[in-house]
């Protein structure tokens, strides 16, 4: 039994946020203030969803927040998780999306247990924006260090996330193809999306592929890299082939139709959308001491839910039931 949905959509790319406590407070995703939690299970608890998720033809599995490097332990499930393998007994593709901001201690330690690549979110390039991106000061420098320090473990592809919102780093769209140059580093700008907890997304506020492009032509001539079509990411290279910046653009180029993505939250609830209205509670399931087969038929169930779409900028959009620091981004 291998997940599929109703749209026909393979279903092999999981998400699992191991806690959606957060040491950055950044303004297109957190409020100011220190806000509520759903809180997190303990690490077998994930590990047996993932368990039973990967029978089920999950082959990617990506460890996300919150703030994932927060989380005690997290090492030693990483390593748990390097011992399951795919249907086809392949190892699973494990990733990992982080600020950075403790990543430079840890890069090496989760090389080591199994991760094979880290994505770092990232959303300017110079340390005063950077602080009143993510409303902490001090975290560019040890984001930096995290970036070199991850890239010295070898953990590759290593993408550099940012979210570009307007009135706040659209002007750093250069300075970033300059520092994927500078840095070896793969570029992935996402537009803005209304997850956040602020509630401040209108239209006006996302910078998009085209109004991105256009931008940083005026650098470097970008050259269009062809990508298969389950991929996420519009991907480009610089005319002279050093440095690969992607564009996410979820908002003017929806990909709904070739999403492979469940996620599983850090209280153990199933979200088949970012946009989700509501989540299924398979930890509830757990604690109740359903068997694995149970377990399995819930979450087939489960997916035949998947929404076809979002409807971001339409009339009848309705706003998540969750923001993105409490999904998993
Ligand atoms: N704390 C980690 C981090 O900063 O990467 C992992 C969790 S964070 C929620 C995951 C990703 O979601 C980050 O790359 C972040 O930039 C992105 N994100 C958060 N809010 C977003 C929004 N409203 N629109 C688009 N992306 C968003």
């Amino acid at each position: 039994m291998l997940l599929t949905d109703k749209f026909g959509r393979a279903i092999t790319d999981l998400r699992i946020s191991v806690t959606d406590r957060c040491n950055y407070k950044c303004v297109y995703c957190r409020t100011g203030n220190e806000g509520a939690l759903y809180g997190d299970l303990p690490f077998p608890d994930y590990f047996r969803m993932a368990r039973i998720l990967t029978g089920l033809g999950i082959r990617k599995i990506r460890i996300t927040g919150g703030e994932p490097l927060l989380r005690k332990g997290l090492i030693e499930f990483i390593h748990e998780l390097g011992q399951l393998r795919d249907v086809d007994g392949n190892a699973l593709d494990l990733a990992l999306t982080t600020n950075g901001h403790l990543l430079a201690e840890m890069a090496q330690p989760l090389k080591d247990a199994g991760l094979r690549r880290v994505t770092v979110s990232m959303d300017a390039v110079d340390p005063d924006r950077f602080s009143r991106i993510t409303r902490v000061p001090g975290g560019y420098d040890k984001v930096l260090a995290g970036v070199r320090a991850a890239r010295r473990a070898g953990l590759w592809p290593l993408k550099v996330n940012c979210v570009l919102m307007r009135g706040f780093n659209e002007d750093q769209i250069i300075p970033f193809g300059m520092f994927a140059r500078e840095e070896g580093v793969i570029l992935r700008f996402i537009e803005f999306m209304p997850l956040e907890e602020d509630r401040v997304w209108a239209p006006n506020t996302v910078v998009t592929l085209e109004e991105i492009i256009s931008r940083m032509g005026e650098y470097r001539p970008l050259v269009e890299i062809p990508h298969e079509r389950s991929e996420t990411a519009r991907r480009y290279r610089f005319d002279d082939g050093i440095g690969e910046i992607g564009i996410i653009a979820p908002v003017s180029h929806p990909f709904c139709g070739h999403c492979s993505r469940i996620r599983i939250t850090s209280d153990g609830k199933i979200r088949t959308c970012l946009f989700s209205v509501w989540d299924h509670d398979l930890h509830e399931l757990m604690a109740r001491g359903s068997s694995d087969e149970e377990l399995s038929n819930f979450i087939c169930d489960v997916v035949q839910k998947k929404e076809e779409r979002h409807h971001i900028g339409e009339a009848d959009f309705v706003p998540a039931s969750r923001t993105m620091v409490h999904i998993g981004g």
